[in-house]
Order: structure tokens, then sequence, then C-alpha cells
């Protein structure tokens, strides 16, 4: 089951990201990247966001990250969304490409469990058939005594 409806509307692949969905639907979270000033960006864009550089490759991230900034939304700002308040949209930050900021949601989390700087890792959530969104589930350490901790 997607994290929210899946009546909502599905991003439409651009020649600038189509590379990035297609790897999506394989399950691998690939980032923009210059190969001349060496900065990640996401959304894709047909130049770097830093120096303008067309010179831009791609490199797979592992999707471990923090979050970096969240909100949980009460107001259903779609249709589809009456029945999903409240829901949590987070700002990842990547390890390995931290000058990226992905926003996303955490799934399988309370709104009281989600705060800045805690730990993540990626999963994939289907929200179509064949057509996968990267979302996150909150990394469990274990405190000194063994307990699991968020
Ligand atoms: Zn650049």
């Amino acid at each position: 089951m997607s994290y929210l409806p899946r009546e909502l509307p599905h991003p439409e692949p651009s020649p600038e990201d189509v590379f990035y969905w297609d790897n999506c639907r394989d399950r691998k979270l690939v980032i923009r990247h210059c190969n001349s000033c060496h900065t990640f960006f996401h959304p894709p864009m047909p130049s770097c966001t830093a120096c303008g550089s067309v010179d831009l490759g791609w490199r797979q991230v592992s999707g471990s990250g923090t979050i970096f900034s969240y909100t949980i939304a009460h107001h259903p700002v779609h249709p589809a969304l009456k029945t999903s308040t409240p829901y949590n949209i987070v700002v990842v930050m990547l390890d390995g490409a931290s000058d990226v900021r992905l926003v996303s949601n955490i799934i399988g989390a309370q709104p009281e469990q989600i705060r800045i700087g805690a730990p993540v890792e990626l999963c994939w959530d289907e929200i179509d058939k064949g057509m996968f969104l990267p979302r996150f589930v909150l990394k469990t350490t274990m405190d000194a005594a063994g307990r699991e901790t968020l």
C-alpha cells in the first residue's frame, strides 16, 4: 500500500529526469552530478545549478540520510488526501550528496517520532504499477541498554 493515495497525480518524466525515473523503477536512487565543480543537485536540470556547466553525470547514492526539515500536513491540499491527514513531508539531506535536499515522506512513523536530525533509510513506495517513489523510514538504533530507539 502506498503511503499516500494512488489517486494523487503521478510524476510525468521529462527529458531532464527520465533517467532518474527509470532508475527509480529499478529501485536505484541516482542524483545529478556536475563533472566540472562536483556539485550534486536535484531535481535534474540541463545545466549545473552551481556553475552552469552542461558536463553532467549521475551518481547512485545509498539512500541513507538525515532529516533536514519536515512538516506535518493537516489540511488536504488535494481531494485524494482527505482521508490521509495528517501526513508528513520531509526534506532529507542525503549521505554522499549533501548538497541535495530531497523532498519525500517518512513511512511507518507517527508524527511525534519525526524530528530534525533523525537518521533515515531509503525505501521504495510503488505508487502505480512499475512506478516507484523514493520514500524513507526512520533508522532505528540501539541504546546502551540494547533497547531499540528512534
Ligand atoms: Zn557545476
